[in-house]
């Protein structure tokens, strides 16, 4: 089988197009046919190498990965060949005590797919069958791969790590990223009034398009104070961030008082140094995200067969385009998603 594998880091890392053998499934694993994967910030970090776990090489990339069931192990039950699958791509035990009680994003045997074991951009990847997520006859593959890994973080975001109430302020940092652009969305339906931000024009406009009643530019030194003057002077009462360093402390000055700052993904830095007075004076919440619950990516690919929530593509590549994309995501020239399909090129 065709697969993209990455065999050493960089910006750009070194990319090589390998035939490998296909793989057997082990009697709780899966093959699936890989349709369509989408490309996240995720795969920037392992192409630099930039992520605090032990990365090894050559791997194959791709964690938002959409498909059919093509092989299954001697102990799957529940699945066939041929059933159209979407893949938990924080892979999970399903025995420790988190796991048990739903919370597979706190696994404590958790891994990454397409970062510490082989992913999706890939004619087929192996992958346990309790990742799999069936894909509603409505949704297209493409339309899985654009959505489950950034939509299904913001899913949990919002649903789980906190709570959207009807008539809330709700602030979404980078409104037309993945994360940003299906935060939108879910937020505006729970009845949140969305205020977002974007560095460029069309990046606003999107986010407008998507629903936020405002759309900031990040350009401007003071738009913290503009979205004081948006609500008038009050606030927000849940800021959605995935892009931390000085933009999460300048979420702290739009948060209304008792207001909460979720966060995941820090793009632009790890390390803040947090002014504590106004914290706790103000009674602040700030929130860890870390990936999804299989019941938020069941949730996030319900809302997008019922039209709820609606993939924003950017482009649909090839494997041998793939590179290419990497780099056009690094450089921040994608306004939506890249989705990469491995079949038939
Ligand atoms: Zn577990």
């Amino acid at each position: 089988m065709k697969a993209l594998q990455l065999v050493a880091h960089g910006t750009p890392g070194r990319f090589e197009r390998r035939d490998l053998p296909t793989p057997n499934p082990g009697k709780d694993e899966v093959v699936v046919a890989v349709k369509a994967c989408g490309l996240n910030h995720l795969d920037l970090w392992l192409e630099a190498g930039a992520l605090p776990i032990p990365l090894e090489l050559p791997r194959t990339p791709g964690g938002e990965i959409a498909g059919q069931v093509e092989s299954i192990g001697s102990s799957v039950m529940g699945w066939r060949p041929g059933d159209r699958v979407a893949v938990q791509s924080n892979l999970f035990c399903g025995e420790c005590e988190f796991c048990r009680r739903g919370e597979e994003s706190l696994c404590l045997r958790g891994r990454i797919l397409g970062v510490q074991q082989d992913g999706g951009f890939a004619e087929k990847v192996l992958v346990p069958a309790r990742a799999l997520v069936r894909l509603p006859d409505d949704v297209a593959y493409e339309s899985s791969a654009a959505l489950t890994l950034a939509g299904s973080t913001a899913m949990h975001m919002l649903m789980n790590r906190a709570l959207v109430r009807a008539g809330d302020w709700v602030l979404v940092v980078g409104g037309a990223s993945g994360v940003g652009s299906a935060a939108i969305q879910i937020a505006v339906q729970l009845g949140g009034r969305v205020i977002s931000t974007g560095s460029t024009e069309p990046r606003r406009a999107l986010a407008q398009q998507l629903g936020a009643q405002h759309a900031l530019d990040t350009n401007s030194a003071n738009w913290p104070e503009e979205v004081r003057r948006l609500t008038g002077k009050r606030g927000v009462d849940l800021v959605i961030e995935h892009v931390g360093g000085d933009v999460l402390l300048q979420c702290f000055a739009c948060l209304a008082r008792g207001g909460t700052v979720v966060t995941c993904g820090a793009t632009a830095g790890r390390e803040v140094t947090l002014d504590l007075w106004p914290f706790f004076a103000k009674q602040h919440r700030l929130i860890g995200s870390y990936g999804r619950n299989r019941y938020d990516l069941e949730a996030t690919l319900n809302w997008a067969a019922l039209g709820r929530l609606k993939p924003v593509i950017d482009s649909i590549v090839t494997l041998d385009q793939a590179p290419a994309a990497f780099a056009k995501l690094r450089n921040r020239e994608v306004l939506g998603k890249v989705v990469v399909r491995s079949q038939g090129d």
